[in-house]
């Protein structure tokens, strides 16, 4: 299998554009370093390009016609965004779907303690880190208080040049004797994990009261409002380019903010210049979900309903778009079902990168490389298969087809060699509709890492590949 590299085909109109995407890329990481300000910056993309608030269409009596363009917010950490197609919803919608979580530390309900003359907040951590990548580099705390009044405090501290950051402290190697000799998972205690966030004294008071009266002042937030709070430690600092070459972005939370950018970028792109109504006619959908790092609970996560409830609504706005049809003898609920499962959907979720420093971990005819493309995952899970999503191959063949006709490069992979590991993305749980559903995203390096490298060309390819999708899925 010839394997080939997307740099290999650009000109200088592609690379300009390549440049271009990765700059409003990075902005889109910057803007969202949780998974409620990468909803906010998303909705805030969206009305930009015309997309209109589906819940107050809803409350105002308004319908749905062909070219329409809606989204919906589900509790401000999940979003949908549709642009509602010249077919029936019965016929099935073209849905990429992302997640905009990423691992990281969250604090705990009660966080702030005091010890020999420190000030931290105790965290619990989201997903799956290395425990060991997150001590001695710059933290940044983000999210929001809620008070007892029901106003709320957002907080983002540690992002900008001259804002303090925090950090979680390590042990000096020269006492790691005893330590060199343990198991990397005996010495890093979770329970140990906590964020130093101040040391001065002030005016008789101890250290932690100066720290509750900058809270106090600063936020108008007590110690007893962290018992309604969401926050959340992430490295601190922009997303940057990567390499003399600059071919590579180096980022937090590219896991999953990369697939999830393209796919939404994708869809509102496209409405800049050829109108919904063109392409093959089907409903397109950009699904931005919360939870997928910690198995999609919760009601903002992929298992929740609001995605199911958000198609009920769009297929009754747009029941009197398409006319008397003998469907309509057919019951509402149905009409739902067939709608779900004649869909087709792409999980976009990245795939992890081959890295010859651990060799071993991969098997490299199947392993996705950097600036080699669009990574089509036909299966993710562990060995054996073990929960995988394990799509249909006429499936994947007209996902061959399209990505050929649109000179998209792309790549399949698996994720690492049999039986070294695996994961799971939200692929299983769409596919309980009995829609078509496959994984498909950008490789990267140092997955789960504070810091994650993709590349520039894999983005744009990604772009390229969920746009195709979007307008000729069939
Ligand atoms: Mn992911
Ligand atoms: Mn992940």
């Amino acid at each position: 299998m010839e394997r080939k590299n997307a740099w290999n085909f650009y000109n200088e109109q592609d690379l300009a554009a390549v440049e271009e995407l990765s700059i409003r890329y990075r902005r889109f990481l910057d803007a969202g370093k949780t998974e409620r300000e990468c909803a906010a910056e998303s909705v805030r993309m969206a009305r930009e390009a015309g997309y209109r608030d589906l819940l107050q269409m809803i409350h105002q009596g308004a319908s749905l016609k062909p070219g329409d363009k809606v989204y919906i917010s589900f509790m401000e950490k999940s979003a949908a965004f549709f642009r509602i197609g010249t077919e029936p919803l019965e016929q099935g919608m073209n849905i990429i779907g992302a997640h905009i979580d990423s691992p990281r530390l969250d604090l705990k309900q009660v966080p702030c303690y005091e010890e020999a003359g420190n000030v931290y907040l105790d965290t619990h951590y989201y997903g799956g880190i290395k425990k060991y990548q997150w001590f001695a580099l710059p933290l940044a705390l983000h999210g929001i208080v809620v008070r007892k009044d029901g106003t709320w405090a957002r907080l983002s501290v540690g992002e900008k040049e001259d804002d303090p950051v925090f950090v979680i402290t390590d042990l000096l190697p020269h006492l790691g004797r005893e330590r060199n000799e343990q198991k990397v998972k005996d010495f890093f205690d979770a329970e140990k994990m906590d964020l130093l966030i101040g040391n001065r004294p002030v005016k008789e008071q101890d250290v932690k009261q100066h720290i509750l009266e900058i809270l106090s002042e600063t936020y108008q937030i007590q110690e007893e409002d962290f018992l309604s709070a969401e926050l959340e430690i992430v490295p601190a600092g922009r997303a940057r380019e990567c390499g003399l070459d600059r071919s590579m972005v180096l980022s937090y939370g590219q896991d999953d903010r990369s697939c999830a950018f393209a796919a939404l970028h994708a869809l509102l792109g496209d409405g800049d210049k050829e109108p919904g109504t063109q392409g093959c006619g089907r409903t397109a959908c950009c699904l931005l979900v919360d939870k997928e790092e910690t198995g999609s609970n919760g009601a903002t996560g992929m298992k929740s309903r609001f995605f199911e409830n958000a198609a009920a609504e769009i297929l009754a706005m747009t029941g009197e778009a398409f006319g008397k049809t003998p469907i309509q003898e057919v019951t509402f609920d149905l009409r739902l079902r067939r709608a779900l499962l004649h869909s087709r959907m792409l999980s976009a979720d990245v795939s992890a990168a081959y890295d010859p420093a651990f060799e071993k971990y991969f098997e490299k005819k199947n392993s996705a490389y950097l600036g080699n493309g669009l990574v089509f995952n036909k299966y993710s899970g562990g060995g054996g298969k073990s929960g995988a999503n394990d799509a249909n191959p006429e499936y994947m063949a007209k996902l061959r087809r399209i990505m050929e006709e649109h000179h998209v490069t792309f790549q399949t992979a698996e994720l690492g060699a049999v039986d070294q590991g695996g994961g799971g993305t939200i692929a299983y749980i769409m596919a309980k509709y009995g829609m078509e559903v496959i994984d498909c995203g950008l490789a990267v390096l140092s997955m789960h890492a504070p810091w994650e490298a993709t590349s520039k060309a894999d983005l744009y390819e990604a772009v390229k590949g969920y746009r195709a999708f979007y307008k000729k899925m069939l």
